[in-house]
C-alpha cells in the first residue's frame, strides 16, 4: 500500500505517519527525517540544508526528488511506504507521477491532515516547550520565526497540492484537530482497517 500524507506542519502527519507504518509494517519515508540526516554531513550542501531548514524555507526540489527517488527503489519500498513531507510542491508531485508511471506503481490513498494556522502555532510551540521538558534536543524550526515562514511555505506552495489530488480523485481529507487516536481510527477506515 502507497500512502501520502499531507498538512501543514503540525498537522500531525509524523505521529499519525508511525502509526500507519507499524500497523503495516511499510516503512515511513520523512523527507524531513531524510534531510535532517543530510544536513548533519559537514560538506557544503549539509551547510546550506542546515541553515534553509533552519529558516523554515523550503529546499529545492531537486535535491529533495534525488532523495526520494533513490528511497523508493529500496528493496524495503517495493510493495508499499508512508511518505510523510513530500510531495509539497507541484513540481515534486509532477516529478513523482512520472516517477510512479515509469516504475509502473500507483498511490492508494493521499490523506489531507486539516488544520488551521493559529492551533498549530500553539500545538508547535507546546512540542517545543514538552521536548525541552523531556530533556531533549528542540528542532531548531520549532520557534516562532521559523514556523511562521513554514505555514506560509505551506499555504503558498504546499496547499495547491489539494487541488491537484482532488481532481485526480484520491483525496480524502480529515480534521487534523481532533484527538490523535480519533485521526488514527479514520485513517485506519480510509484504509482499510478498522
Ligand atoms: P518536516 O520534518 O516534514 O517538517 O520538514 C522539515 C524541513 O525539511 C522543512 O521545513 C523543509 O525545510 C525540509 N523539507 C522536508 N520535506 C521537503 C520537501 N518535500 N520539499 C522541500 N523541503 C522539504
Amino acid at each position: 500500500m502507497r500512502i501520502v500524507l499531507l498538512g501543514p506542519p503540525g498537522a500531525g502527519k509524523g505521529t499519525q505517519a508511525k502509526r500507519v507504518v507499524d500497523a503495516y509494517k511499510l516503512p515511513h519515508l520523512s523527507t524531513g527525517d531524510m534531510l535532517r540526516a543530510a544536513a548533519l554531513e559537514e560538506t557544503c550542501i549539509g551547510k546550506k540544508l542546515q541553515q534553509t531548514m533552519a529558516d523554515g524555507k523550503l529546499v529545492s526540489d531537486q535535491l529533495v526528488i534525488a532523495a526520494v527517488i533513490e528511497r523508493i527503489r529500496q528493496p524495503d519500498a517495493k510493495n508499499g511506504f508512508v511518505l510523510d513531507g513530500f510531495p509539497r510542491t507541484i513540481s515534486q508531485a509532477v516529478t513523482f507521477d512520472d516517477l510512479l508511471y515509469t516504475d509502473r506503481i500507483h498511490l492508494d490513498h493521499v490523506i489531507e491532515l486539516r488544520a488551521n494556522e493559529d492551533v498549530l502555532l500553539n500545538r508547535i510551540m507546546n512540542r517545543a516547550r514538552e521536548t525541552t521538558e523531556a530533556g531533549q534536543a528542540v528542532r531548531v524550526d520549532d520557534n516562532p520565526e521559523a514556523l511562521k515562514v513554514r505555514l506560509d511555505a505551506y499555504s503558498e506552495q504546499s496547499a495547491p497540492l489539494i487541488d491537484y489530488y482532488r481532481v485526480r480523485t484520491i483525496l480524502r481529507s480529515i480534521d487534523g484537530l481532533q484527538p490523535a487516536d480519533d485521526v488514527t481510527s479514520e485513517i485506519f477506515k480510509m484504509i482499510g482497517r478498522g
